[in-house]
C-alpha cells in the first residue's frame, strides 16, 4: 500500500476537503484544523461538512446551515491575521431523487465551494452484506454501474464546483475487485471524464482512499491523465480528513497524482477567488514545468 506520512505534510497550497464536528461523523474542532495548518504553512483549507437530503442518513438535518456558515466565517475571521484562509464549503450527497432538494438548497444558500459526492447507504448494493454477492458473475461495467451512473448524473446536474471522491466505491470493492482491475478499465471512467469536462466540473483527487482498503486515491493516477488527455483543466486536491490526525493525510501522493497528470495548479472556485492554486516547485514533474493552460 502506499502510505503518504499521514499528517507530516508542510508547505502544501490548499487542503479542500475536510470535515468538522459539524458533520455527524467527525469530531474536529475548525480550530483544530486551522491551527494544523497554521503550524505546516498550509495558507488555504475548505470545510466541507456533510450535508444529505436523504431522510435518515447520519447527515440529514444534523447541523443548519446558519450554524455552520457562522463557525466557518468566524474561524475565518479568527485565523486569517495568522495567514489562513478558510473558506465555507460543503459536501453534499448526491442522489437523483432528491436533485431537486439540492438544487433548491443551493439557489438559496451561498457557499464559496460545493463538493457533490455519490456515497453508499445501507439499501446499495455495495454494502458489506451484499457486495460479494453483487460481485459474483457480473463484469467490472456492471459491478460499478450502478455507482458511476449516479455519479454521472452528479456531474451533469452541474450543481457542483467538484465532484468528490470519484471511484469512492473501490472502497467497498476491495477485495471481490481490485482497484488495479479498474485502473486497467479506463473506458469505463470515460463518460464521467467528459461529463466533467463539458461541464466543467472539477475533478477531485481525494487522499482519502490511501488510508482505506483501496490504498490509492480516488481517483488514481491514470485516471487523473485521462482526464487531462480529454480536455480536463479543473482539479482539486483534499485529505477529506475526519478525524485530527488525517488533516492533509496523503496529500503530498495527492499532489504528485496532479502534477504526474500534467497539472501545475488547482483550478476550482473558492467563493469570490477563483484564482488557480499553483503547486510548489517540488512537484514539477521530471519531463520539465507541467503545461497548464492550453
Ligand atoms: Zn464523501
Ligand atoms: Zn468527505
Amino acid at each position: 500500500m502506499i502510505q503518504d506520512t499521514a499528517g507530516q505534510a508542510f508547505d502544501l497550497p490548499f487542503d479542500g476537503h475536510l470535515h468538522t464536528d459539524l458533520s455527524p461523523d467527525s469530531d474536529v474542532p475548525i480550530d483544530d484544523y486551522a491551527a494544523q495548518a497554521v503550524e505546516r504553512r498550509i495558507p488555504e483549507i475548505a470545510i466541507t461538512d456533510h450535508v444529505d437530503f436523504v431522510p435518515g442518513t447520519p447527515a440529514f438535518s444534523y447541523a443548519s446551515f446558519e450554524d455552520r456558515e457562522r463557525v466557518a466565517r468566524d474561524a475565518a475571521e479568527r485565523w486569517a491575521p495568522r495567514g489562513v484562509t478558510i473558506r465555507f464549503g460543503v459536501e453534499i450527497t448526491y442522489d437523483r431523487a432528491h436533485e431537486a432538494d439540492i438544487r433548491n438548497h443551493l439557489a438559496r444558500h451561498a457557499y464559496d465551494f460545493v463538493i457533490g459526492s455519490v456515497h453508499v447507504y445501507a439499501g446499495s448494493p455495495y454494502h458489506v452484506s451484499r457486495v460479494a454477492a453483487w460481485a459474483a458473475g457480473r463484469s467490472l461495467a456492471e459491478i460499478v454501474a450502478p455507482y458511476f451512473d449516479e455519479v454521472l448524473a452528479a456531474i451533469r446536474s452541474g450543481l457542483f464546483d467538484a465532484i468528490g471522491h470519484l471511484d469512492f466505491v473501490k472502497r467497498y470493492l476491495v477485495p471481490h475487485v481490485t482497484p488495479a482491475q479498474l485502473a486497467a478499465a479506463p473506458d469505463l471512467y470515460e463518460p464521467l471524464l467528459d461529463a466533467l469536462v463539458q461541464t466543467g466540473t472539477a475533478l477531485e483527487v481525494n487522499t482519502s482512499g490511501l488510508r482505506q482498503a483501496a490504498g490509492e486515491t480516488y481517483p488514481a493516477s491514470p485516471i487523473v491523465e485521462r482526464y487531462r488527455v480529454l480536455g480536463g483543466t479543473r482539479v482539486s486536491a483534499g485529505s477529506d480528513a475526519h478525524r485530527r490526525e488525517a488533516f492533509t493525510a496523503g496529500l503530498e501522493a495527492g499532489y504528485r497524482v496532479v502534477a504526474a497528470a500534467g497539472f501545475g495548479e488547482l483550478a476550482v472556485r473558492r467563493g469570490a477567488d477563483d484564482a488557480p492554486v499553483t503547486l510548489p516547485d517540488r512537484f514539477r514533474t521530471a519531463e520539465g514545468v507541467p503545461a497548464t493552460r492550453t
